[in-house]
């Protein structure tokens, strides 16, 4: 009844109750550093206790600004079990744009790794609400340029081992962060404590159950993330590992040979990342040296080719996809890999594995005509993907209107043109904006992205739209060679193929293709396609 004594709000903090309480083997390891599962919890009381030392409280907001470290998985737990806000800042934007979303999510209290207290030391005078910064460091004598209170490690150093986390409203912020902001300023996106844990939970159990073979993480697997901290609280799967008590690997600055390197020494058994990271990694020197059989990756935030997929397979790693975005927690949906599936012929297991996969449990998808007709799931129908889950931002931060649109209709407008399977199977056909609009008809550049990657002396292609006087616009690949000797009639002889078997029209074979050294990236190491159509045009 109303008067019941009984409240169980869904808290950050229950996360940290449950296996990983009992761990006694397993660590966080971070460079030098390997703390156990008892040291980290410690550790987080104290970095509560020296938050509330700098003055922060409920509501409060805490900056992070930091390589992938032990450190920033502390700040993932201690910042919102206290009250206050996570804003992980994407130190991959501009100066410029750091300052902006800094004012604009009204930080208060900043913790800064030295690579990039430059970054501080430019903007910090026109920081609007920022009333202090924490130093983090492996060198305590590099000392800050300016005044900050303090190291860090020291901080931790002299406070108090215990801390009483309390209970409150399970719709509290805990985290925002910032979209990539291809066009305009960034757009920030914010998630409750609740939604956390349930995403949490489903994160959970989707990495259990998504390979019949072995799981993409249990107990005993060894997690390295591969996608940044900042970006998406890198999948949210911190915090899953975190509640199974896995042994940890956060992995600092991505440097493809230190990645490697890690992989093999520590012994990672599953990663996620964007595929341009994957490819580095395979390519890496350490490579050489690296046997990769037991590594499961999921591949996310660009879809995962088929030239990707065999190399991946071809050197013994198990590749997935999942589908998400930084407006929906991430997770949305992920590869099935079951019995039947590994009974397929080995093109159509590629297949499987490079589509955006099955919704996760409590994901409702569906296919909208820009009218909002809802479309069959037949495997052919494509319109926009719309989706409702219990994890969706439910708005952008201090933006309503642009969160109003957003949300036209009552559910979450991803931007991604898709149909969906009979089986329930998601294939993303393009993003909206990335579609080239050709002589009255539709091209999906992902589909010949896909075609062009599996002529073997392709390493990575893109495919834009370009402004084209005749056509309105035309087909431009852009494509990293294996070989020296690649030239660009070999490419089209290629699509030609797929032209002659009825896959695509003749107007989707690029006419014009130029040969790079690398692809130009986004900040968060995704092919930048808006850049690349603005060098064209
Ligand atoms: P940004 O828009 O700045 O790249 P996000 O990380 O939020 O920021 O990107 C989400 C988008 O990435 C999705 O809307 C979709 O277009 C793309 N994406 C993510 N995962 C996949 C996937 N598995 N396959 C194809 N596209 C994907």
């Amino acid at each position: 009844s109303a008067d019941s004594a009984y409240d169980y709000p869904l808290l950050i903090k229950q996360l940290l109750q449950s296996n990983q309480r009992f761990e006694t083997e397993h660590q966080i390891v971070s460079g030098e550093h390997r703390f156990s599962y008892a040291q980290f919890n410690e550790r987080i009381c104290r970095l509560a206790n020296a938050l509330k030392a700098a003055g922060i409280g409920p509501g409060d907001t805490v900056a992070v600004m930091d390589w992938d470290s032990h450190r920033y998985l502390e700040c993932f737990f201690a910042v919102p079990m206290i009250g206050a806000v996570l804003h992980t800042v994407n130190i991959r934007l501009s100066p410029g744009q750091i300052l902006y979303t800094m004012n604009h999510a009204e930080d208060d209290l900043v913790l800064v790794h030295d690579d990039f207290l430059p970054i501080i030391d430019g903007i910090k005078d026109q920081l609007e609400t920022v009333k202090g910064y924490i130093q983090l460091t492996d060198q305590p004598e590099n000392a800050c340029s300016f005044e900050s209170l303090g190291e860090y490690e020291a901080l931790l150093a002299k406070a108090d081992t215990a801390y009483d986390f309390p209970d409150f409203d399970e719709n509290s912020i805990a985290t925002t962060f910032y979209t990539t902001g291809t066009t305009g300023n960034p757009k920030g996106v914010f998630f409750s404590h609740r939604q956390l844990v349930l995403h949490t939970l489903n994160m959970v159990n989707t990495l259990q159950s998504r390979n019949c073979d072995s799981a993409l993480l249990d107990h005993e697997g060894v997690y390295m993330p591969i996608t940044p901290m900042f970006h998406v609280h890198a999948w949210g799967i911190p915090y899953a590992a975190t509640m199974m008590g896995v042994q940890q690997v956060y992995p600092g600055r991505y440097e493809p040979n230190n990645l490697t390197r890690q992989i093999r020494e520590e012994g990672v058994t599953f990663s996620h990342c964007v595929p341009t990271i994957l490819q580095m990694v395979m390519q890496s020197g350490e490579a050489a040296d690296t046997d990769f059989n037991g590594w499961q990756v999921i591949i996310g935030g660009s879809a995962l080719t088929p030239g990707l997929a065999k190399q991946a397979l071809e050197s013994g790693i198990q590749p997935f996809s999942a589908y998400g975005m930084s407006e929906t927690c991430p997770l949305m949906s992920m590869t099935r890999m079951d019995k039947n599936s590994y009974a397929l012929p080995a093109d159509e297991q590629i297949a499987l594995r490079t589509r955006a996969g099955l919704p996760s449990d409590l994901v409702d998808i569906q296919i909208w005509t820009p009218e909002g007709k809802v479309l069959a799931n037949d495997g052919k129908s494509a319109g926009e993907l719309v989706v409702r889950a219990p994890w969706l931002t439910q708005s952008y931060l201090n933006e309503p209107e642009k969160g109003a649109e957003l949300w036209q209709g009552g559910w979450l407008h991803t931007g991604d043109i898709a149909c969906i399977h009979p089986d329930g199977c998601i294939e993303i056909k393009d993003r909206i904006k990335d579609v080239i609009k050709t002589g009255g008809e539709w091209i999906s550049s992902l589909e010949i992205e896909r075609l062009i990657s599996q002529h073997e002396d392709v390493a990575a292609v893109t495919v834009v739209g370009v402004p084209d006087e005749r056509w309105g616009e035309r087909p431009f690949a852009m494509i990293v060679p294996r070989r020296e000797q690649l030239e660009a009639e070999s490419i089209q002889r290629h699509l030609q193929t797929f032209v002659d078997d009825g896959t695509i029209n003749k107007w989707a074979i690029p006419k014009a293709i130029q040969l790079v050294d690398d692809i130009p990236k986004t900040s968060v190491g995704k092919i930048d396609k808006k850049r690349i159509r603005a060098q064209l045009a």
